[in-house]
């Protein structure tokens, strides 16, 4: 494992006096690695190589970018299973959920690389005869990438492949808790061929080396994903000072289940949208709102689904949940699940898992009798726990999902097309499914959400690239110097 950060095309252990530890999660007496904690001189540095870089790069055809792009799709899947591991021991995910992980990035290389042989810009016409007018895409320049700790792998993928691709060089922080898998990523790249400075990765923390990557006059664009109160003070500084942003936040998802529902499909994207990834995914359905009629039969076979769940170490093939990531994170879920017992019912979990005291185990938890008023029904836990609330309608199912301040994904389940297509229309969300569980993206589709969800750009598809991107527009006029009418 490498254990610094890289700089211009080489391993570098800063000299700092803070370090690192990268714990597992499911055995805390177990530290992976410690890392030499980067600081904000080092973020000088990282753009001054980066600058250098870009003269080179930003001038490369970008066929021949996405070719490193594409050999990083090939080196990343040779070694799925190295990638997971890592990845499930220092996330806590389970294997198979780190496996599909890895498998999600490798789609977003895949899609990316292609798109170096497609960054097309548009041809309009003119109002002017003899007047040729049309738009190219240009690079901006160095770019900051800051990412979370609960997928590792796959947001600084989709992240770094097409600000690099598009011609940028970028200066990437990933989460403090997830440098290992971040080290895996750039070690793929190395191993493509990306020039040196084209990729410089910073382990750091975010009060230090963030802030310092967010505030740098010559970081031209800065693309963050992570909660929303930090995401909020990000976008606020980078925007003071002419920078592009975007930012993906935190979530609150729902789950409608109308009176028609299928139940067994209803219970199987819950279970999977709220206790998947050990509920920590900003797509987690941390809210079912079901008809009246069929609140009691949902809530008795989630409550049996949950009880049901072997809880355990991700790298244990029996364990169906893993660990909360962190110290910090399981205080705080364990803070909302006595918030919880306080304001509704509690149908089960509730705590910390009974036997698993070596790591950070919560106990998948569903709450009943939720109403709109309370903080578990309002706020984002980030980790496996259930609110369910009964509705009479889809208007009110509307109405409740609307109320909270988040706007990332939502799903229904009926079989009434006109029910689906009002819910399509009135949810405010930025990802909306009809009879599919509330996680998930895809590599060619725009991922993101609206309201503190998110401000700035879509992620992933072309507007990975339009971020990345100035769109330059041209006027070629082959009239012969002919004085153009501007007077229409
Ligand atoms: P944080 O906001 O705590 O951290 C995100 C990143 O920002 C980390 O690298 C962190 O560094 C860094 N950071 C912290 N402070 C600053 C600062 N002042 N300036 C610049 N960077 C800073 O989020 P988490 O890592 O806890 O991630 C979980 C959150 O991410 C959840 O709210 C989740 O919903 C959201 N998320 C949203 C997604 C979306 O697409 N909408 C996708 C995935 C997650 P450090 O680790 O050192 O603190």
């Amino acid at each position: 494992m490498k254990t610094g950060s890289y700089l211009d095309g080489a391993w570098y252990h800063p000299t700092s006096e803070r370090t690192i530890k990268n714990l597992d999660p499911a055995d805390t007496s177990e530290v992976l690695a410690e890392f030499p904690a980067a600081t904000a001189a080092d973020v000088d540095r990282a753009v001054a190589g980066a600058q250098a870089a870009f003269e080179t790069w930003s001038k490369v055809p970008a066929p021949e970018r996405a070719r490193v792009i594409w050999r990083a799709t090939e080196i990343a899947r040779g070694r799925v299973d190295a990638l997971a591991e890592a990845l499930c021991r220092e996330e806590g995910k389970i294997l198979r959920e780190a496996r599909g992980e890895i498998m999600k990035g490798i789609s977003v290389l895949e899609y990316y690389a292609g798109e170096g042989f497609r960054l097309q810009g548009r041809t309009l016409p003119a109002e002017t005869a003899d007047v040729f007018t049309y738009t190219i895409r240009r690079p901006l320049g160095v770019v900051g990438l800051v990412t979370p700790w609960n997928f590792p792998w796959a947001i600084p993928v989709w992240k770094v492949a097409p600000a690099l691709v598009a011609g940028n060089t970028c200066v990437f922080k990933p989460s403090e808790i997830t440098p290992w898998t971040a080290s895996n990523m750039v070690e793929i790249f190395e191993e493509a061929g990306l020039p040196k400075g084209c990729l410089q990765m910073l382990v750091g923390y975010g009060e230090d080396v963030g802030q310092a990557i967010v505030d740098h006059p010559a970081i031209a664009a800065v693309s963050f994903t992570g909660s929303t109160e930090t995401g909020l003070a990000v976008y606020s500084r980078a925007a003071r000072r002419g920078a592009k942003v975007t930012c993906e936040l935190g979530g609150k998802n729902a789950v409608i289940a109308l009176a028609d529902a299928d139940v067994d499909a209803v219970v199987g994207a819950v279970m999977n949208g709220a206790f998947g990834s050990t509920g920590q995914r900003c797509t987690a359905t941390s809210r079912l709102l079901a008809h009246e009629s069929i609140v009691g039969q949902l809530t008795e076979a989630l409550v049996e689904g949950a009880k049901g769940l072997k809880i355990g170490p991700g790298m244990d093939p029996a364990s169906a949940m893993g660990p909360i990531v962190d110290a910090q994170q399981f205080e705080s879920v364990l803070g909302y699940l006595e918030v919880g017992k306080q304001e509704a019912t509690l149908c089960t979990g509730g705590g910390k898992a009974a036997g698993l005291e070596q790591g950070y185990f919560v106990e998948p938890t569903v709450f009943g009798g939720v109403s709109p008023d309370h903080r578990v029904f309002n706020e984002e836990i980030f980790g496996p726990a259930l609110s369910i609330a009964s509705v009479k309608d889809l208007d009110q199912a509307l109405e409740y999902a609307n109320k909270v301040e988040y706007g990332l994904a939502a799903s229904i389940y009926t079989q009434d097309v006109g029910q689906a297509m009002r819910f399509v229309e009135g949810i405010e969300v930025g990802m909306v499914h009809v009879n599919e569980p509330t996680v998930g993206g895809e590599a060619q589709l725009p991922f993101g959400g609206i309201k503190k969800t998110g401000v700035g750009d879509r992620e992933m598809s072309t507007d990975g690239i339009n971020f990345f991107t100035e769109e330059k527009t041209v006027f070629v006029n082959y009239a012969g110097g002919a004085a153009r009418n501007f007077n229409r």
